[in-house]
């Protein structure tokens, strides 16, 4: 284990103090002072869109265009449990998302983000890809599954890998500017929900960029990826996923709100995990009469699925 360890470690840190840079990634023009870089959002999911500047990469988000699907809201993407509209609470989706193989954004984003590489240090893309797990199912996506022989996973990991290798060109070989891809926060299922194959675009790349959410809906977006994630993995085995409620020695202030486990517990069951467990110190009783008012909810909550179960 040491032999093992301490290499690695070794390369970390070299590799960190030769190479890790700090850098700002910012709605507005303002460069702070004390950092390597600066990625400015010339075009962020909302749709809007500002000129890029000389000395900071710029930012383009894709697929996730609110303004674009405005205008075209026939472009949007589809899919069996309803079109990605940010509204559309199947999915996790934050802004509205167009189908990923609409030819006439194809087209007008690639001269689009051609000539912000030419107006900047290099481009960095986000939303490249489907928009979750279903999508598209547009007319013309499914025709062109159809057309393509494969099955509908290889085919969107197609569609993906064929536009990034556009863009990767526009970028790299035509206005010779620095080309950064940015992939959602899920390392295993990226391909079944995305089409996103991460050996794909190493090639097309010159850096990777992984999108981590905020604070606020960090957790139950990242439950959820575990859950895909581990069910992938364990493949037929049946997946237990326990919730730490209330240990041994904790604060009752602590714990998770009913809300909290709701919406954890949700969202984990819809990604497919097959029982779920509460971590509690002892029987329903004793955790009651202990941690006061959070943890009472957390138990109304628990005996109202019961009642729902009975
Ligand atoms: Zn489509």
């Amino acid at each position: 284990m040491q032999n093992f360890i301490t290499p690695f470690f070794q390369f970390a840190v070299n590799k960190r103090c030769n190479m890790m840079k700090f850098g700002t990634y910012v709605f507005l023009p303002e460069k702070a002072e004390g950092f390597d870089f600066h990625l400015y959002r010339v075009k962020p999911e909302v749709g809007r869109r500002m000129p890029p500047q000389p000395d900071m990469y710029s930012n383009i988000a894709i697929f996730g265009d609110n303004v674009t699907a405005r205008n075209h809201p026939d472009w949007i993407s589809q899919s069996p449990l309803g079109p990605a509209w940010r509204t559309n609470n199947n999915f996790n989706v934050r802004w509205d998302v167009l189908c990923a193989t609409q030819p006439e954004h194809r087209e007008e984003q690639l001269d689009y983000i051609e000539d912000v590489a030419r107006h900047s240090p290099g481009v960095w893309l986000n939303s490249i890809h489907f928009a979750d797990h279903g999508h598209c199912t547009c007319p013309r996506c499914n025709e062109l599954w159809k057309k393509s022989g494969l099955n509908w996973f290889e085919w969107r990991r197609k569609e993906v890998t064929e536009y990034m290798a556009q863009v990767s060109e526009r970028v790299r070989d035509r206005a010779k500017k620095k080309f950064v891809i940015g992939v959602l926060p899920d390392p295993l299922t990226n391909y079944e929900r995305f089409g996103v194959n991460f050996d794909d675009l190493a090639p097309l790349t010159d850096e990777f960029l992984v999108v981590m959410f905020s604070k606020n809906y960090a957790t139950p977006w990242y439950w959820e990826m575990l859950t895909r994630n581990f069910k992938k993995l364990f493949k037929d085995v049946p997946l237990n996923i326990s919730l730490y409620v209330f240990g041994p020695g904790d604060d009752p202030r602590e714990v998770p709100t009913a809300r909290e486990l709701l919406m954890v517990s949700v969202r984990m069951a819809r990604a497919g995990v097959d029982n779920i467990l509460y971590l509690a110190e002892g029987a329903s009783q004793t955790l009651r009469s202990y941690g006061g008012k959070p943890v009472q909810e957390v138990l109304d909550f628990v005996k109202s699925w019961e009642k729902i179960v009975e």
